[in-house]
C-alpha cells in the first residue's frame, strides 16, 4: 500500500522543504497524510476545475506547483476560488501537496526541465545559496568508529555531491568522570577515565537530521554521547535559482526566439534587441524570475529567459542581454512533466497522470 506521506517524504528527498524561499508556503497544504493514496493528478496550479479532474479520475492527491494556500487565511467561507478550492478537497479527502520553490532551487528542478527543452549543455545554477546542510561533530571510541559511521551512513549522512561515505576523522583523548547515578560503557563510577576516541566530522541535510540523530545515539555505546551541531553557510553549487548553460550551435537573434516559441508553444515573445549578433550563453529562470537579470548580465549570458518582466526591468538589458518574457504558464507547465517523471522513477504502479486543464489565466489574440 502507497500512503500519501509515501510520496511527500520522496519528494521532499529531492526537493527538501527547507529549500524553499522564507515567502513561500510548500509541502502538504490538505489532507491527512497517512491516508491510503488512490491516485496522483499534477498540475501547474490548483483550480477547481483541476480538482474536478481529480474527482471524476477518482484520484485523492493534487500535487502542483503553485501552494493554493500562500498568504495567512482567516476565513474560509468560498467567497473566492481559493477558499472554493480549499473547500472542495477538505470536503472529498483530497489531499493537496505543493512543491514550488524547493523545486526551483534544486538543481534537478524546474530550470534544469527548461535547460534541457532548449538543449543546453553545461549548465549549472546561475545564482548559488547555502545548501541548508549541518556538520554533526561527535567523539567516539576508536573501536567503536566504524560502526557508529556506518550507521550514520545508513540514515543518508556524509552525501557531498557525486561522493557518499564522506566523513572527517582525527584521533585524540576523552576524559571523563561518571558520578554514582550513572552506567558507563567504560570506566568506573567516580573514577577519572581517559578513552582513546576519535572526533567524527560529517554533514548531512536538514530534513535527515532526526534519522541521522537517532542513529548516532543508537550506534554510539556512550551513555551520553556528546556531539554537535552546525549551520553551514556555505554556498552549493547544488543549489540555488536559475541555470545558465550552453545552446549546442550559436543562434543569430531571429532564430533564438523562434526556438523559444517552438520549444514553449508560444504565441508571442517578449524581448529586448541586442547589440551581439550571436547567442550562445543562456540563462534561464522559471515563473517570475526579473530579481536574477543582474546575475544573468554578471555571468555573461547573451539571453536571458524567463515571465514577469516590467516595463523598468527591460530597460537594464541595455542592450548587452536579451531579456525573453515567456510567460509564467509557458515557462513552468513542464514542471508537470518533471514530477512525473520523478515519482514514477520510485513509484511504478501508483496511478499517475497530468492534468489536462490549462491553468494560465491569461489569454493571447
Ligand atoms: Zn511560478
Amino acid at each position: 500500500m502507497v500512503r500519501i506521506s509515501d510520496i511527500t517524504e520522496y519528494l521532499e528527498q529531492t526537493a527538501p522543504l527547507s529549500l524553499q524561499e522564507e515567502y513561500d508556503n510548500a509541502g502538504l497544504l490538505t489532507g491527512n497524510k497517512s491516508q491510503e493514496l488512490k491516485g496522483v493528478l499534477i498540475s501547474l496550479d490548483t483550480t477547481e476545475d483541476v480538482i474536478d479532474e481529480a474527482l471524476r479520475l477518482g484520484f485523492n492527491m493534487v500535487i502542483s506547483h503553485h501552494p493554493i494556500i500562500f498568504r495567512g487565511l482567516k476565513k474560509i467561507t468560498g467567497s473566492n476560488y481559493v477558499e472554493r478550492v480549499i473547500i472542495k478537497a477538505i470536503k472529498n479527502d483530497i489531499a493537496l501537496y505543493a512543491i514550488h520553490t524547493n523545486l526551483d532551487n534544486v538543481k534537478n528542478g524546474v530550470n534544469k526541465k527548461i535547460a534541457d527543452k532548449l538543449g543546453l549543455s553545461n549548465v549549472r545554477i546561475l545564482n548559488p545559496k547555502a545548501s541548508g546542510l549541518f556538520k554533526l561533530v561527535t567523539f567516539v571510541p576508536k573501536e567503536n568508529v566504524m560502526d557508529v559511521l556506518n550507521a550514520m551512513h545508513d540514515a543518508g549522512a556524509g552525501v557531498i555531491g557525486e561522493y557518499d561515505h564522506c566523513s572527517f576523522r582525527i584521533g585524540g583523548t576523552g576524559r571523563f568522570k561518571p558520578n554514582e547515578n550513572a552506567n558507563p560503557h567504560i570506566g568506573e563510577r567516580n573514577e577519572i577515565e581517559e578513552v582513546e576516541e576519535e572526533r567524527v566530522e560529517l554533514i548531512y541535510p536538514q530534513y535527515l537530521g532526526p534519522k541521522v540523530l537517532e542513529s548516532l545515539r543508537a550506534s554510539h555505546p556512550y551513555e551520553e554521547v556528546a556531539y554537535y551541531i552546525h549551520k553551514i553557510e556555505n554556498k552549493s553549487k547544488d543549489v540555488g535559482s536559475g541555470m545558465i548553460g550552453h545552446l549546442e550551435t550559436p543562434l543569430n537573434i531571429k532564430e533564438f526566439l523562434l526556438l523559444l516559441k517552438q520549444k514553449f508553444y508560444l504565441e508571442q515573445v517578449k524581448y529586448t534587441p541586442i547589440q551581439t549578433r550571436m547567442i550562445k550563453k543562456v540563462a534561464v529562470c522559471g515563473g517570475s524570475g526579473s530579481f536574477l537579470i543582474k546575475a544573468a548580465k554578471n555571468a555573461g549570458a547573451d539571453a536571458f529567459i524567463s515571465a514577469d518582466i516590467k516595463y523598468h526591468e527591460y530597460f537594464d538589458a541595455e542592450g548587452k542581454i536579451l531579456i525573453a518574457d515567456i510567460g509564467h504558464y509557458e515557462s513552468e507547465v513542464f514542471t508537470k512533466e518533471l514530477i512525473f517523471e520523478l515519482l514514477k522513477k520510485k513509484f511504478s504502479n501508483i496511478a499517475l497522470q497530468l492534468s489536462e486543464v490549462n491553468t494560465n489565466p491569461i489569454k493571447y489574440i
